[in-house]
């Protein structure tokens, strides 16, 4: 049966106050995490430097693989300390939001991080809380402070975002703290990092520079949430292209684009990360009842077995883990949709409208086809850059792939690739081979009850030769 336990859809958790112990880690890791997200938007580097000995501790105890992702901030404009974190708002409210002020008082007169008044016009639109509030500008009321009314009842939290689909910034969506992060980031070696409120192909270059100006080989996630990024199909694609991978953030896009439109955008996206090979994250909301409740509710079910259906990467949890009374419960449930979706039906073929015409891949679509046609237990990949890996995963194969390499940096970015597990061992020749039996032996592969062996498809490159991969090999293990 082994073939079958093998989750091939990652998971990805937001770290929050629901999981601050490194026994709260393991579990995550242990019921089925594959990468831990560290929001840059809350706690600051003291508390990071904890949370990331607590994975890196947790995963090396358990001998997995395990990416931390940081996720920048970007241009997110979010409120100041709330007092008391909370305060009630009723529709026709009106709002000040001054960023003059440092400490709310609970009165109406609102911190916030951003200057407003200097790009906000009369009449705009402005969401908080994720939507949950929506106001409109009344009046410029200083040079630091605007007033909005509120449409509707509902409540505020500390540090909660703000959105302006209608406002124009123009320019930079790198900020100073942005930068800082990235250069704490960059001495923390960090496998991902993810740049929020993406609006074009430039914007992920940019980051790129100022990652390798730093001396970081981090691989990048640009986050789709914005109008501007998602305007053209011309325009996600340029994004695309240009990046490791990307995270369909569904939150803001929502609000800024509109819910219905959401659906339609992650099925184009996932498709055009499968055509080029890059990694593909959706997010948001994937399982968010179990924030307060032990079960999913059905359409989240259906939404997650959507995405591994889709064919994504990874799928990811925020408050469900972060803040939730029950983020172990909610792993354990992904888990269970993803194995079940990915052992009863077939996962979309690339999009007729999206055909490949890479060559490249040749050597992982002949690995692929092989493996399924001979019903091989496993892919065994011997990779040095991780390159091979990621290949044989954008074909999606219906079985699992163990990567073995000796750089511990290619284990840790292939934790979030589909179907892949990387283990790090030092180069030989038959480094594959070896693992795959290692693997036999202490159980963490096993052949299935009908059968005698386990059938094993191992890929592999000769070190001498140009060209990298070249030997596809079929073994009894
Ligand atoms: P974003 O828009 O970037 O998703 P968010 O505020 O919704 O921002 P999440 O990463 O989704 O943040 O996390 C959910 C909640 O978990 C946060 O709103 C915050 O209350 C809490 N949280 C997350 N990370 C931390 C942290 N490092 N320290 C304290 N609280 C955190
Ligand atoms: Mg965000
Ligand atoms: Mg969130």
């Amino acid at each position: 049966m082994s073939k079958f336990l093998f989750k091939r859809t990652k998971i990805l958790a937001t770290i929050g106050p629901s999981v601050f112990t490194e026994g709260k880690i393991t579990d995550l890791i242990m019921a089925g995490v594959n990468g831990c997200r560290l929001n840059f938007s809350h706690g600051n580097n003291t508390e990071r430097d904890q949370h990331i000995k607590w994975i890196r501790d947790a995963a090396a105890k358990k001998g997995r693989s395990v990416a931390i992702l940081q996720d920048l901030q970007g241009p997110k404009i979010r409120l100041g300390e709330i007092k008391n974190n909370h305060m009630d708002v009723k529709k026709g409210d009106e709002l000040i939001l001054d960023s003059a002020v440092e400490q709310h008082d609970g009165s109406h007169i609102l911190p916030v991080q951003y200057n407003l008044a200097e790009r906000m016009k009369v009449g705009e639109p402005l969401y908080m809380f994720d939507g949950k509030i929506r106001t409109t500008v009344k009046e410029i009321v200083s040079k630091t402070a605007i007033k909005v009314v509120a449409e509707n009842d509902g409540f505020i939290m500390s540090k909660k975002g703000l959105n302006l689909p209608d406002t124009d910034f123009g320019g930079d969506i790198l900020t100073e703290k942005d930068m800082a992060d990235i250069e704490f980031g960059a001495s923390r070696d960090f496998d991902y990092v993810a740049l929020s409120f993406v609006q074009c192909a430039d914007d992920v270059e940019k980051l790129r520079q100022i990652l390798l100006s730093h001396g970081s080989t981090a691989q990048i996630i640009a986050k789709i949430e914005t109008k501007k990024a998602i305007e053209t199909d011309e325009s996600l694609e340029a994004i695309v292209k240009a990046t490791d991978g990307i995270m369909i953030a569904r939150g803001d896009m929502a609000v800024e684009a509109g819910a219905e439109v959401v659906p339609v955008v992650q099925r184009k996206l996932i498709a055009l990360c499968r055509k080029y090979g890059k990694m593909c994250i959706v997010a948001t909301q994937m399982m968010s009842s179990m924030v307060e409740s032990p079960e999913p509710s059905r359409a989240e079910v259906s939404d997650v077995a959507n995405a591994v259906i889709q064919g994504v990467d990874a799928v990811m949890l925020s408050d469900e883990t972060a803040n939730g009374k029950y983020p172990i419960e909610t792993v354990k449930a992904m888990k269970k949709v993803i194995l079940y979706t990915q052992n009863n039906t077939k996962m979309v073929s690339l999009n007729d409208e999206i055909k490949s015409d890479e060559s490249y891949d040749a050597i992982s679509k002949a690995t692929t086809d092989l493996a399924e046609k001979i019903d091989a237990d496993v892919i065994i990949c011997q990779t040095s850059t991780g390159a091979t890996a990621a290949a044989i995963a954008a074909q999606r194969p219906n079985l699992p792939i163990i990567t073995v390499t000796s750089s511990p940096r290619v284990a840790g970015q292939l934790a979030l690739t589909y179907a892949n597990s990387a283990f790090v061992r030092p180069y030989s020749e038959n480094y594959g081979l070896e693992l795959a039996q290692e693997l036999k032996e202490n159980g963490y592969l096993q052949k299935r009850e009908n059968r005698d062996n386990l059938t094993a498809v191992i890929v592999s490159g000769i070190k001498s030769t140009a060209g990298g991969t070249n030997t596809i090999r079929v073994r009894n293990v």
